[in-house]
């Protein structure tokens, strides 16, 4: 154990395939972030997502063994059903897991209708798991993609805009107070989510959310530089005003934690159809700096206490992940 102050980071895929593409990074390669000067990697959140062949149970059991035998510290599983019923994800779940549901990526096979995100909420009644959703509302997302075709990184904006999310936010968080079940919204990229999300706390205290230090530091403009392919993420990077008004809300407190949403793919990966960005694959890397990039941006520049990040990237998470004081 690190005898340092340490940070989690309750978002992050590793050691698994994604669209198809293995993610670049294993257990073994965070494990590293355990061992360097500066404060050293904590606990970790990571996503098992259900695939074709292989029954969520088994692909979780798998990535258990390999997180055992490669990970030093604490990890917490968000188990992504796609054929699974609730039936046989109920026996999987305990205070190291939770589920987690997408409101888009109907391609990909991992949409869920708000209808069933409801119908889980229902069957997870009186277990008090926490359902992790991906708010981006698909019928949206199909109605701007069809109107913007994706022949640049900066389209991306146009595909999946800050009106997909705020969407489908508002119809999570109904569904959350409606059934009283925990939520958690993961990656809020847009300040009237958040300001939604502020809202919803008033009516029902098991609503969480986190967003990411790239929608605090970068902007679409990002996604018109020579390599923008390579920040391709979903979200995308929303414009100068939306980060300028997240950075206050993250100072007025809306934010629960902070996570960086890690999805690394190879160089070669992410550069190989870099003139047809809809083959990119999404995901930007993070955890390595979740802590360090938000301290010297935020931090040093006066904006955040020092307080604020250790709550937003140790305490807090820490309590998301079930974790008692003398665990990291
Ligand atoms: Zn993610």
């Amino acid at each position: 154990m690190p005898t340092k102050p340490v940070y989690h980071d309750f978002h992050v895929h590793v050691g698994e395939t994604i669209a198809g593409y293995r993610l670049r990074d294993s257990f073994a390669d965070l494990n590293r972030l355990r061992q360097r000067d500066e404060r050293p990697l904590g606990a970790i959140g990571v996503f098992v997502t259900e695939a074709a062949g292989i029954t969520l149970k088994d692909k979780y059991m798998a990535m258990l063994h390999r997180a055992q035998r490669d990970y030093e510290g604490k990890v917490f599983w968000h188990l992504s059903p796609v054929q699974s019923t609730a039936e046989e994800v109920v026996p999987l779940l305990d205070a190291h897991s939770d589920i987690k549901l997408y409101s888009t990526y109907r391609n990909a096979g991992l949409y869920s209708s708000y209808e069933v995100i409801g119908r889980w909420m229902q069957a997870l009644q009186g277990h008090e798991t926490r359902i992790l959703v991906h708010c981006e509302d698909d019928l949206t997302v199909q109605e701007y993609s069809a109107k913007h075709p994706f022949r640049h990184p900066h389209d991306h904006c146009l595909r999946r805009p800050e009106l997909a999310e705020v969407r489908a936010v508002e119809r999570v968080l109904d569904l959350a107070i409606t059934h009283q079940h925990p939520v958690h919204i993961v990656h809020v990229s847009s300040p009237q989510s958040a300001l939604l999300i502020k809202a919803a706390k008033q009516h029902f205290a098991g609503i969480t959310c986190e967003t990411a230090p790239h929608y605090l530091l970068f902007n679409e403009d990002k996604l018109k530089e020579p390599q923008a392919h390579r920040y391709i993420c979903t979200p995308p990077f929303r414009s100068e005003k939306s980060r300028g008004i997240l950075v206050e809300l993250l100072q007025d407190g809306v934010f629960d934690i902070l996570a960086s949403d890690h999805c690394a793919f190879t160089e070669a990966d992410k550069d190989r159809y870099r003139d047809e960005p809809e083959q990119v694959p999404c995901g930007i890397a993070g955890v390595e700096t979740l802590y360090s990039s938000v301290y010297s941006a935020l931090v040093e520049t006066g904006k955040l206490s020092e307080a604020e990040l250790d709550r937003l990237c140790r305490i807090k998470p820490a309590e998301l992940m079930n974790m008692d004081e003398l665990q990291d």
